[in-house]
């Protein structure tokens, strides 16, 4: 295998991973989203969205990966990057989980962007196709995050001074 083609590989198992730790932590955050309606119904479309993302993406690595010891490489990868994004995106409160929602779906997007161009560079038309279809919806979930911040951040501030009545949820 070429040196490009094995950067393009890595970048594909990195977004597989990234992918992985997008679902644990919408999950996560959707369990505690009782009294935002709007911002849980989202959060619950784009676990949907983020469960198919992972799929697609496992495509593109099992057309390329046949032999088992980039399989081994596999494992190892996924693991470091799951634990390098794993706390730095966790909290408990719905503003900082909304803003940090932000954050990690412009790495994504980011992610994506690069991904397109490395796809298209190595000839993988398909991948291009998938990364492109997974770009638009990484894109429209940063924007209605960034859109509902706002409000989500009235709710937030007007529950914690209704006494008996739980913010952060
Ligand atoms: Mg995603
Ligand atoms: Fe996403």
């Amino acid at each position: 295998m070429t040196d490009k083609l094995e950067n393009y590989l890595d970048w594909v198992r990195d977004a597989h991973a990234m992918e992985e730790q997008a679902e644990t932590m919408l999950k996560k955050m959707a369990d505690r989203l009782e009294h935002y309606p709007a911002l849980e119904a989202r959060i619950h479309q784009h676990i949907q969205e983020t469960q198919e993302q992972q799929r697609l993406v496992k495509t593109v690595i099992d057309r390329f990966d046949t032999s088992s010891s980039t399989f081994k490489d596999f494992t190892g990868k996924v693991a470091a990057m799951g634990q390098a994004m794993g706390g730095l995106f966790a909290s408990d409160e719905v503003v900082k989980g909304a803003i940090s929602g932000y954050v990690f779906e412009n790495l994504e997007i980011a992610s994506y962007s690069s991904l397109i161009a490395a796809a298209e560079l190595v000839g993988d038309t398909e991948g291009k196709r998938i990364f492109e279809q997974i770009l638009e919806q990484e894109k429209a979930m940063a924007q209605w995050l960034y859109d509902n911040l706002p409000e989500v951040t009235r709710q937030f501030l007007i529950r914690s001074e209704t006494p008996h009545v739980e913010a952060k949820r």
